[in-house]
């Protein structure tokens, strides 16, 4: 009775968030993420103020020295967090810019807690998972929602439940119901529900075992959520709701839509933001999709469709470029048109030179974000091939550190002009290490990171672009242009459009019209949203359906 009652009173000193956890079952890559995104829209939607946080059990203290070829992109946020990339669908979604806060990780919070040992703050005490570490990752959590001000704060638990890693994250939203009240938190539980093949049987028992793994650790799930093919029929929803002791309308189904962005819509037509404002006990409006609706619809229904070529290094998880290929989406929806893009490997030019043709069955080709220097000539190549032949051409931060190459090369007649991160004997470093890099020795978070500003030279296609002479972008690198060899690139014609405030650094690089040929240093993929694509990626995705339709179009 007592710890209910300073339970109460601590809840009203606070501002007074609610927390809904995401938590996921069967098996990873289940949809949390849009899932969480998609709470969050139902909810914002009708006017309550929300934000999003990912916990992430694995034990890197962030996702910047995680090879995204393997994990999946590192998103990065304004202050130069390197993320989880469900930070991106929870920006995307909610159109909110987070922070390095709203992702907590094993690493993050030992470390925290080991620091703290020892300065001896623990005073004297054995420190322990319960009750040092959990307090640290509820302290997390509330502190998000205090800097916020968010009425409710979403936490997505990564992984499954079940995994020893994220055992500590699980036992802390536990408490968290303890400590906040039964009105002020939600659970929801995210589970497969496989169709077999042959009966087109919708089975249940691995969502049953999952919710039951969750109970054993103490947390009885609210709200079920079926991740399935098809939705789930009157039978499935029945056992569901029995053995996950629930209602019925508790139960819920994210089956396969042919855009991300539909999720939020069927989930709401199932009743699931009100059913959830009701359980939180919050007076809300009346949703408002018209906007929304409009975007899906406009990505849907294409009149026509693009094919770009994406020259990169191989990337067999669609999650490696995740942000990108959104931004093209958005761009694609606001042209009212599809991209559809091919992925190829760029080391194939540097063995098969005369594949470089293929290229030419594309409207554009875009090169992307990058490290190392494998596949490095092969995407120089690329964009030798698009400035020759007039392609489209966009180039995001090692796209247009490439592009700064071959033009050295090809233009300026550099012979082996390089980048020093490819090749550091180069007779020509036109890219080259930024001179604060030299003295990084640790790898993580060591990179200009972050937003950073940058002015935009008028009378140009960046400014026709962005309509503005002064622009925020976000940014992950260690290399740049050498400015030494500026004049050198300017004199033959490529135009830096835009630099940075003291001048000193090349941000955005173009090429004089008819050609649309651009490339940026920062990654304009981070702040592209459904329905405000990013200027740069409407900029290309527009080129390349004027390519493709053989004239010009009305921006829309
Ligand atoms: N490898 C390059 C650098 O570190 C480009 C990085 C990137 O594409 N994000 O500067």
């Amino acid at each position: 009775m007592q710890s209910l009652l300073y339970a109460s009173v601590i809840a009203r000193h606070r501002r007074m968030a609610k927390y809904v956890f995401i938590t996921g079952g069967v098996l990873s890559s289940v949809g949390k993420g849009i899932i969480t995104s998609s709470v969050g829209k139902m909810l914002q939607t009708r006017g309550v103020k929300v934000t999003a946080i990912k916990v992430d059990p694995y034990v890197n203290v962030d996702a910047g020295t995680m090879n995204p070829y393997m994990h999946g992109e590192v998103y990065v946020t304004d202050d130069g967090g390197e993320t989880d990339l469900d930070l991106g669908w929870y920006e995307r979604f909610l159109d909110l810019n987070l922070n390095m806060n709203n992702n907590v990780t094993t690493g993050m919070v030992y470390k925290r807690v080991i620091e703290k040992e020892r300065k001896g703050d623990y005073l004297g005490r054995c420190v322990q998972i319960v009750p040092h570490v959990t307090d640290e990752i509820k302290q997390r959590i509330r502190n998000v929602a205090s800097h916020t001000g968010a009425e409710v704060v979403l936490t997505e638990c990564g992984g499954t439940v079940g995994d020893i890693e994220g055992l500590p994250f699980l036992e802390a939203i536990r408490q968290m119901r303890l400590e906040e009240g039964y009105e002020s938190t939600l659970y929801i539980h995210v589970a497969l529900v496989p169709i077999l093949d042959v009966t087109g049987e919708m089975k249940t028992k691995p969502l049953q075992h999952s919710v039951n793994e969750l109970r054993r650790i103490g947390i009885q799930p609210d709200v079920i959520v079926a991740r399935s093919k098809e939705i789930i029929d009157v039978e499935a929803r029945r056992k569901i709701a029995l053995f996950g002791t629930i209602p019925q309308n508790a139960v819920f189904c994210s089956f396969n839509v042919q855009s991300i962005y539909e999720v939020p819509l069927i989930l709401d037509e199932q009743g699931m933001g009100s059913f959830i404002l009701n359980r939180l006990d919050i007076k809300a409006q009346k949703p408002r999709w018209k906007e929304w609706k409009r975007f899906v619809n406009d990505v849907l229904n294409p009149r026509s469709e693009v094919k770009i070529a994406l020259v990169g290094k191989y990337a067999g998880l669609a999650d490696s470029y995740v942000s990108m290929n959104e931004a093209l989406k958005h761009a694609a929806a606001a042209c009212q048109t599809k991209v559809s893009s091919d992925f190829i490997e760029a080391e194939i030019f540097e063995n098969h030179p005369e594949k470089l043709k293929t290229l030419n069955s594309y409207n554009g080709i875009f090169v992307p974000y990058g490290f190392g220097s494998r596949g490095a000539e092969g995407k120089v190549s690329a964009i030798q091939y698009a400035r020759e032949n007039n392609m489209p051409f966009l180039g995001i931060c090692y796209g247009f550190q490439l592009a700064v190459v071959e033009f050295a090369r090809n233009v300026c007649e550099l012979e082996g002009a390089n980048s020093t991160e490819i090749d550091a004997t180069t007779p020509y470093p036109v890219i080259d290490l930024m001179p604060e890099q030299h003295k990084v020795e640790i790898k993580g978070a060591s990179m200009r990171l972050g937003t950073h500003k940058i002015v935009v030279k008028g009378n140009t296609l960046a400014f026709s672009l962005y309509g503005s002479k002064e622009i925020l972008e976000r940014h992950r690198h260690r290399f740049e242009v050498n400015p030494e060899y500026r004049p050198t690139l300017e004199k033959k014609g490529l135009i830096f459009s835009g630099e940075s405030v003291d001048g000193k650094r090349m941000e955005i690089l173009e090429l004089k019209a008819p050609c649309f040929f651009f490339a940026s240093q920062f990654h304009g993929e981070f702040k592209s949203r459904p329905g405000r694509p990013d200027p740069e990626y409407f900029g290309f995705v527009k080129a390349c359906l004027e390519k493709h339709l053989g004239r010009a179009i009305q921006k829309s």
